[in-house]
């Protein structure tokens, strides 16, 4: 009965943002939702997007009709560029589609592996960002969901060891693995380019799917191509030009737009899937399209509009360019300023994981406790795992956040 249903408790990062908003106190500090935020903490329109929007708006063919299924195809044709390289595809066809921005790329991607490919098990990094383990719970219910270690907490670093033994132990042929392209959420914490190199063998040699989540490219370094490398390294390695040699069916991208264009409300995104080569694409292309006219039909058009104006036009392109520079830095000046601000407190420690991370996270090594104390005490707000959005820090807010860290730490 409806009237017998339990209630579920709130998603926690979206409870914080609420619970951040209704607070007055004029000192709080928001390190919670994983959104771009100015010197002066506030939403940071791109320059680039804001010459784009004016650029359609100039256009006298502007309408409001629908889009085919599979979404804007000069989108998907610059946004499958961007993540793959521009090279040829012959070897190794794609099939690109419009999602509702990360989130409904990642669910796309899910709803047709479980269908189509059905693998036995999903692995997911432990820890990993939160919506995973509930998108594949809804779209892919009997794929058992196992995790790989990841973080290795005393050394406050990445646990290879332990997440390649884990797969070589227990992944079978087409167990799908989440993998974060770049900028992992929530550690800032990324395989180095061996360690990658690494992975590919094993996923290659066990014939495993890989599915890359790509929600930061451009952010996390502000080299769009820097941020790409791991993606198209596993694409070389696995489906390498005139290779007859067997290796895993194919890999998949869930590419966001809202983090590198700052596009958050707007849903843009776009899942690619990669064949192997030889692979016929209209099996898969098709069926793609009947999970998305079964859940939305097509998708929505302005944000794909702009990420291709955009991406379509050299001066905007540089313009974003430029965009990307002023963001990624920013949050690299705040690390390392957070960083000397707590180590200046005597008996702190170590905090240069601060700025060995990358990306718009840190995992901060503070405990529930301490949580709930700089909520409480200071008005600071981050997750319960002790997760913090850097893009929250600003030069005037950094001492008072990072000696509140102190004062927690030590009381
Ligand atoms: N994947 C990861 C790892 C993320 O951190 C996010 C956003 O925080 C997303 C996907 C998807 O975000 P969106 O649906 O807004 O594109």
């Amino acid at each position: 009965r409806l009237a017998d249903i339990p209630e579920v408790p709130r998603d926690e990062v979206f409870a914080l943002t609420a619970d951040f908003k209704a607070d007055d106190h004029p000192n709080k500090v928001s390190l919670g939702a994983g959104v771009y935020r100015d010197e002066n903490s506030q939403p940071w329109v791109l320059p680039s997007v804001k010459a784009a929007r004016e650029a359609l708006n100039k256009n006298r063919d502007w309408n409001h009709e629908y889009l085919p299924i599979h979404g804007l195809d000069d989108f998907l044709d610059v946004a499958r560029d961007l993540i793959l390289g521009r090279e040829d595809t012959s070897q190794s066809p794609v099939v690109s589609i419009q999602t509702i921005s990360g989130t409904g790329a990642n669910h796309l991607g899910a709803a047709f592996l479980a269908q189509r490919l059905k693998p036995r098990h999903v692995f997911i990094s432990s820890p990993t960002w939160g919506n995973h383990h509930l998108i594949w719970e809804f779209a892919a219910p009997d794929v058992v969901q196992k995790t790989y270690p990841y973080y290795h907490a005393p050394t406050r670093s990445l646990d290879f060891e332990g997440m390649m033994s884990t797969l070589e132990a227990e992944a079978v042929e087409d167990d799908v693995v989440i993998l974060h392209a770049c900028a992992h959420n929530p550690t800032g914490i990324d395989p180095t380019r061996e360690q990658w190199e690494a992975l590919a063998e094993l996923f290659k040699r066990k014939k495993l799917f890989a599915f890359f989540d790509s929600a930061y490219q451009g952010f996390a370094t502000g080299d769009v191509d820097a941020d790409a490398w791991a993606v198209r390294h596993f694409r070389h390695v696995l489906f390498p030009r005139d290779s007859t040699a067997e290796g895993p069916q194919g890999l998949c991208i869930a590419q966001s737009f809202s983090k590198n264009f700052g596009l958050y409300g707007e849903r843009v995104g776009a899942l690619h899937l990669v064949l192997a080569p030889g692979t016929p694409e209209p099996g898969p292309r098709t069926q793609l399209l009947r999970l998305v006219r079964g859940e939305i039909s097509n998708p929505p058009t302005f944000g794909g509009r702009i990420v291709q104006t955009i991406l379509s036009d050299p001066r905007l392109r540089a313009m974003w360019d430029r965009d990307l520079q002023t963001m990624s830095s920013r949050i690299k000046r705040m690390r390392s300023l957070l960083r000397q601000e707590i180590e200046k407190h005597p008996g702190v420690g170590d905090w240069s994981h601060l700025e060995s991370e990358i990306g718009m996270f840190t995992f901060t090594g503070l405990s529930p406790a301490h949580v709930l104390r700089l909520r409480k005490v200071h008005h600071i707000y981050l997750m319960m795992s002790g997760r913090a959005s850097i893009s929250g820090l600003n030069e005037k807010n950094v001492t008072y956040v990072a000696d509140a860290i102190f004062e927690v730490i030590k009381h």
